[in-house]
């Protein structure tokens, strides 16, 4: 490997290299590969717009070499090659053969734009302005980059999935290069490339990225690892062959449309676990995995079943990344088994809609958009509300060593990144004001604002940002603190919270006041009449969220906006109903027609002449559908519904103490038919506890509507399901078969 010194590395001159797989055409496809990937591909790709950028690309790069000696072009293709592969669009693809055009050759951008179009010209220019940075040390270097891609990303994700698709090409092919200069390209991969990836679920680009990253980082260990996985290569073939064959024996009668395949881990990952985490090969459970894939999540737990029946799992090696997907939408069942030859190994399964999500991540968007994947009305918009959702997930978890807390919540195009004065990026959600920035940098800062500048220009207070604006807050030690309007102005709710903590703390008496005014107009326009004396204790029983030791203090939280009374009215005007106005059966019109008064109340329980009445299954008895059922108008808590032979229904009504009380009820005659009832199982939370129950949920042909489990201190298991059963006999036929699993405390109809 060269170490020469040379400091003027101008990747277009030939450079001294020794290594024998520079030139290494594997690394490189030309013009041709790439238009019979874009043929085999399916994609909806418009072959002339690509032939043009092509064409226009090779005469720009027509006398650039790469370090290697190849002609420069076979690197835009390449790029363009991988982005294919990853199913990306038309304009991508054109953006990446055009890529480093503007920035290395004489070619402008607004040439480009008269070429290509406007969309083209703003991905080049994302991407020119990505790699055009130069500074003094590597730390500085990446927080930059990080601070370019996150605007980049704000504007078109697609500008940071070509980027990650060049960065990844010049990777393979870096063995030319100076060793130093391999280093540092391998660590900024493994520090911001990779991880990027990662959180966008581009899972293949990634571990590639990361891969190839440790083989310059770290050859020794790489090599090792390379070596080990070499020697054991041969015997997995006819075991993966062995394990297939068992599994579709098996599965053959249950499910249908089952794909099995089996994969060794990514070197990376594999080096994490023996140097990092000190285990040897032989510790490594999942250096083999075996993936299953099929059509439905029902068949998913159903596999998970009949694979923990097949080989022997191993405690504690279960997770279901379904019912709890990783942050970056990766869902599929994790299990770690052993095989009938000793050899552990993981057990991934998957629908084939998780699979896409976990191979292409934001970028099977597009995929499927060209109409290639199967199903996929999603938009963008929605894709990447998909990447905020993931992002917010992460917020409250921001470790400081993970260099993509940086780009948090940067995904999204309805945020905005404004700079302050030093330099340092912020970021908040589109529409918000200068207030909201002094909030954000911090509450002294917004307690004490008198004004802000942007771009040196003072503005109004409620001055929406826009990205890229250089903004400077101007404070004043004697200001007056935030206004009440503020409130109003403000778009994110932490700076709405820190000023209401601050009006909470600074104006008790005015908040007060102010509070009490705003209750009582609230009672009067609801007709609500309380007598003074009792209305602190009417408050303590209504729900509030926070607490209240006072009358005042009850006020004083409205005025400071720590309770809003839009919020709470609904139940204080229940409350008030149930307390202050009589419950009255005589109401309900006597000669009223038995289908007029029935009133369909939810539960799938009618109830004669009640409407939006709550309907409470009793506890004594639990009625299911099918049940003879009777209700009874409690004293504020709805009508309770009980099964006619429950030991709390009189025997004859009408000789009961209060007959009004008791009215007739039935199931809605619907419900017969399909019922969805929930369920809550209780058990041991060991290793199948959930496969086992839906296994045998599945056996029973039971249709799973939603299921979900969680674990309580102790080791205990609790599975929420919600199933369709059909009668009651059915329902109890089920809570039987349930009690027959090993481990289970209860069954119960939630
Ligand atoms: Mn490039």
């Amino acid at each position: 490997m060269s170490t020469s010194e040379n400091t003027t590395n101008n990747i277009y001159t030939i450079q001294e290299n020794n290594h024998e797989d520079c030139t290494n055409m594997i690394h490189y496809h030309d013009y041709e590969e790439l238009t019979k990937l874009i043929k085999d591909s399916g994609l909806k790709i418009e072959r002339e717009r690509i032939d043009k950028a092509y064409e226009y690309a090779f005469e720009a790069h027509k006398d650039q070499r790469r370090i290697s000696g190849l002609p420069y072009i076979l690197h835009p293709v390449s790029v363009a090659y991988i982005l294919v592969k990853l199913g990306m669009d038309t304009d991508s693809i054109i953006a990446a053969l055009l890529h480093d055009v503007v920035e290395d050759t004489e070619i402008t951008l607004e040439q480009i734009s008269k070429e290509f179009g406007s969309d083209i010209a703003l991905l080049i220019d994302g991407l020119t302005k990505l790699s055009k940075i130069k500074y003094s040390n590597r730390e500085e270097h990446q927080a930059e980059n990080l601070r370019k891609m996150l605007i980049a990303m704000s504007n078109d994700i697609r500008v940071i999935i070509i980027k990650l698709a060049d960065r990844l090409h010049n990777l393979r092919t870096i063995d030319c290069m100076r060793e130093q200069k391999q280093r540092d390209i391998a660590l900024e991969t493994m520090e911001v490339y990779a991880p990027i990836a990662h959180r966008l679920g581009i899972t293949a680009v990634k571990e590639e990225m990361e891969d190839l990253s440790l083989r310059y980082l770290d050859p020794v260990g790489y090599a090792e690892i390379e070596a080990a996985l070499n020697e054991t290569a041969g015997d997995r073939e006819p075991f993966i062959a062995d394990l297939k064959a068992e599994i579709l024996e098996r599965s053959r009668d249950v499910i249908d449309d089952i794909y099995i395949s089996g994969r060794v881990k990514s070197i990376h990952s594999i080096y994490r676990k023996t140097f990092m985490k000190g285990k040897t090969i032989e510790e490594i459970y999942d250096i083999f995995a075996v993936r299953v894939i099929v059509n439905t999540l029902t068949d998913c737990y159903n596999v998970l079943g009949l694979i923990h029946d097949i080989y022997k799992p191993i405690p504690n090696r279960f997770k279901d990344y379904i019912s709890t997907p990783k942050p970056n939408m990766y869902q599929s069942l994790h299990t770690t088994v052993v095989s009938h030859r000793g050899i552990p190994f993981e057990v991934q399964i998957r629908t084939w809609d998780m699979h896409h999500t976990a191979e292409y991540g934001i970028a099977a968007h597009w995929k499927y958009k060209a109409g290639v994947g199967s199903k996929d009305g999603d938009s963008l918009d929605d894709h990447l509300t998909w990447v905020r959702k993931i992002l917010e997930t992460q917020k409250d978890s921001v470790d400081a060593t993970d260099i993509v807390s940086t780009i948090k919540t940067d995904l999204n195009p309805n945020e905005v990144f404004v700079f302050t004065p030093k330099g340092d990026v912020i970021n908040l959600p589109a529409g918000s004001t200068v207030i909201d920035l002094a909030y954000a940098i911090h509450s002294a800062v917004g307690n004490s604002m008198v004004g802000a500048k942007v771009d040196r220009r003072i503005v109004p207070i409620d001055y929406p940002l826009k990205t890229g604006e250089i903004v400077e807050i101007l404070t004043q030690k004697e200001a007056q603190g935030p206004k009440r309007d503020w409130l109003k102005i403000v778009r994110t709710s932490e700076a709405r919270s820190k000023i209401r903590s601050w009006f909470k703390k600074e104006k008790r008496e005015e908040n007060i006041a102010e509070g009490k005014s705003e209750f009582e107009r609230e009672l009067k326009k609801n007709s609500i009449q309380i007598p003074e004396e009792e209305l602190a204790e009417f408050l303590t029983k209504v729900n509030l969220k926070i607490q209240v030791n006072s009358l005042d203090d009850f006020y004083a939280a409205i005025g400071y906006g720590g309770i809003q009374l839009w919020k709470i009215m609904p139940r204080i005007r229940d409350l008030y109903q149930k307390l202050y106005v009589k419950t009255s059966t005589e109401q309900v019109p006597a000669n009223i027609t038995d289908t007029q008064k029935r009133k369909k109340v939810g539960s799938g329980v009618i109830v004669e002449g009640m409407d939006d009445v709550l309907i409470k299954f009793s506890r004594c008895c639990n009625p299911v559908p099918g049940d003879d059922i009777v209700g009874f108008i409690t004293r504020g808590y709805g009508v309770s519904i009980h099964n006619c032979n429950c030991k709390n229904v009189p025997e004859d009504i009408s000789k009961a103490e209060e007959p009004d009380r008791w009215v007739s009820a039935h199931w809605e005659s619907s419900v017969r038919e399909v019922f969805q009832t929930s369920l809550e199982i209780i058990g041991m939370d060991r290793t199948g506890f959930l496969a086992d129950v839906s296994n045998q949920l599945s056996a029973m042909h039971i249709m799973i509507r939603t299921l979900n489990c969680r674990e309580l201190p102790g080791g205990i298991g609790v599975i929420n399901v919600t199933i369709d059963v059909t009668d009651t006999g059915h329902l109890k036929t089920v809570i039987a078969r349930l009690n027959t699993i090993s481990g289970i405390t209860s069954v119960t109809r939630k």
